[in-house]
């Protein structure tokens, strides 16, 4: 690998569908130029929009490779979930959540339902490019090994790539029922904020969840 003949994320079509003096979303000026110390990011952010669906974003060429999962991650390695790839997104938006504004593209709340690192199984541009993605993801919910494929078949709306989102047999698996992460785990995993309370914009320092149940018992 070439540093410098890498194939660089475009955020331009995230751009060109953005009104930035209107919604608080970043306008992303920078492209990620290092891998950091941290390593590479991922974000899955949970996007109440027209339809609730969830967003899983890799760092990749300094952007956010992202893709819309309708029903969100599973644990279960029997379960497929569909993943549209969609335009990159900033590198900064690992960082964003909030609210987007009624009347601007995507409006709606979003929460960073999970964060954290995602280590390739093999070069990433090349693994992109061959439409297989194999990692491991050491997040706050999801763990181990994932695979994310992509189908053969291009969806007839904006020629979007249909690809599936597949958990891989390992000691981080759950066989048996498909949402129990989504389910059991319903809190950002940045700020600890339910739905309700980041469309709300409650300041997650105000949120005494765990010390009122703890006066109640
Ligand atoms: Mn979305």
């Amino acid at each position: 690998m070439v540093r410098g003949k890498e194939e660089k994320g475009d955020i331009s079509e995230y751009r060109r569908k953005r009104r930035f003096e209107k919604t608080p979303e970043p306008e992303g000026g920078k492209i990620q130029s290092a891998v950091s110390a941290g390593g590479l990011s991922f974000v899955v952010h949970k996007h109440a929009a027209s339809h609730l669906h969830y967003d899983f974003r890799i760092e990749m060429g300094g952007v956010l490779k992202s893709w819309a999962v309708p029903k969100g991650p599973s644990l279960d390695p029997s379960v497929k979930r569909l993943a549209m790839l969609v335009e990159d997104h900033p590198y900064d938006y690992k960082d964003f959540e909030g609210v987007i504004p009624q009347g601007e593209y995507g409006a709606g709340t979003v929460m960073i339902w999970d964060m954290g690192e995602w280590i390739p199984g093999d070069n990433p541009d090349e693994m992109l490019k061959k439409g297989s993605l194999k990692f491991r993801l050491n997040g706050a919910k999801l763990k181990g090994k994932w695979a994310l494929t992509r189908m053969k078949k291009v969806s007839e709306e904006e020629g979007r790539e249909s690809w599936l989102l597949i958990k891989e047999r390992d000691e981080t698996a759950v066989s048996g029922n498909g949402d129990e992460i989504l389910e059991e785990n319903p809190l950002s995993a940045a700020t600890g904020r339910d739905m309700d309370e980041i469309a709300e914009g409650m300041d997650p320092k105000n949120i005494l969840r765990g010390t009122k149940k703890k006066v109640l018992r």
